[in-house]
């Protein structure tokens, strides 16, 4: 059986028309698929390669830490050195308040402990999040997913779940002394990128000081110089969260999720239940050094200082009679044409072209373009012309 076979038979299939080409190699911003044929990635493994893949500094740091350990305990245990030189350099890097990390397994599981941590630290159960909002597939996270149509077939769900839209008033209003927290992308990513309002942004964040609620800002797809800024919530003055996920790029291409928040909310975690959350392998050693090195990678290379002129040029270059729209925030864009079969013919010719892209859960009439932060300026042309020859 060639692999193709066995990964339709052996392999859990969710996809009713996977890409299915079979991955060789990857390094820097192109795929490989065993037929040798190139691919340039525009979606980075969806938000996650936002370094490129497989950055020589990441692949030593694996090597490396391989070499010396790999799983010895539980999380929360022994000392390890990668995963306390990581929790350091993100408390570095975020605000003062946000300088406790949780690493967990994936982002899904970071929605979890952090829902968890609000109800913990408020002593209430009502959580607001967002229409066409996206946390993760667990089911906490999935009561929290803003859409119908993916959340209908799991039910029952978590109680207690209020979805208002993004941007909207009658969220803020809503907040009110049942409320544990507010859930919201800083960036909406599946919505098909949509960013908030400052004002909005900044009168939800003093709503939920003034009621006791708690404030948590997904920045999982949006975090890691994705939209510009290290942290999306950047874009907009003063307004920090109380606990703020993160994941995708965070373990520079290992598995790994995290929810931080201030050492005094995290010590909740330590008692009434001991161990509050439990898990085996989050904050695992080699997706710790995997990390850590893909994070030094983007300070070092000046990564983020370089995506707002590449947004700009694929901006100027996206033009076409088909495009209704191109919404962005930083190299995190969602091009949309009339329909979802219209995306979905051009993503199969993209694929014949050369082009490795995708659409958005919630925004299937939108072609979703997040490339490597290292994408260069040629290979910008070059996607763009083939893009529009595609549409
Ligand atoms: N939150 C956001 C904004 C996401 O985009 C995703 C994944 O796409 C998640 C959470 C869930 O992360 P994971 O797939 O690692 O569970």
């Amino acid at each position: 059986m060639t692999n193709r076979q066995l990964f339709q038979q052996h392999v859990a299939q969710t996809s009713p028309s996977p890409v299915g080409i079979e991955i060789v190699s990857a390094s820097g911003n192109y795929l490989i698929d065993a037929e040798g044929k190139r691919y340039l990635d525009l979606i980075g493994g969806i938000s996650v390669c936002n370094i490129g893949h497989s950055h020589p500094s990441v692949v030593a740091a694996i090597t490396r830490q391989a070499e010396s350990y790999l799983h010895v305990m539980v999380y929360g245990e022994v000392v390890q050195s990668p995963q306390v030189q990581y929790a350091a350099l993100l408390a570095a890097h975020l605000p003062a308040q946000l300088d406790c990390v949780y690493f967990t397994n994936s982002g899904a599981e970071a929605t979890e402990g952090a829902i968890k941590l609000a109800r913990r630290a408020t002593g209430r159960t009502d959580i607001i999040s967002c229409n066409k909002g996206y946390h993760g597939n667990t089911l906490g996270a999935l009561s929290v997913m803003g859409d119908e149509y993916w959340r209908n077939a799991f039910r029952p769900l978590m109680p207690g779940v209020w979805h208002y839209d993004f941007n909207s008033q009658e969220l803020i209003d809503a907040i009110n002394e049942h409320t544990a927290c507010v859930l919201i992308e800083t960036i909406q990513g599946e919505a098909g990128v949509i960013a908030p309002d400052p004002e909005w942004l900044a009168s939800l964040r003093r709503r939920c000081t003034e009621n006791g609620t708690l404030l948590i800002f997904d920045e999982i797809q949006c975090g890691f110089g994705r939209t510009g800024k290290l942290w999306g919530f950047e874009h907009y003055t003063n307004i920090v969260p109380d606990i703020v996920l993160l994941g995708k790029a965070l373990g520079g291409g290992m598995p790994m999720g995290a929810f931080v928040s201030s050492h005094a909310l995290m010590q909740l975690l330590t008692f009434n239940p001991v161990l509050g959350h439990i898990t085996t392998f989050g904050g695992h050693p080699l997706c710790c050094a995997a990390g850590m090195a893909a994070m030094h990678v983007l300070m070092d290379e000046h990564l983020v200082a370089g995506v707002a002129a590449k947004e700009a040029l694929f901006i100027s270059l996206l033009k076409h009679p088909e495009i209704r729209t191109v919404r962005s925030k930083g190299l995190l864009m969602a091009i949309e044409l009339s329909s979802a079969g219209k995306v979905s013919e051009t993503l199969r010719r993209c694929i014949t072209h050369g082009l490795f892209s995708d659409w958005f859960l919630f925004a299937p009439e939108c072609i979703r373009i997040a490339p490597p932060l290292t994408i260069t300026e040629d290979e910008i042309r070059h996607a763009c012309a083939q893009l529009l020859s595609c549409i």
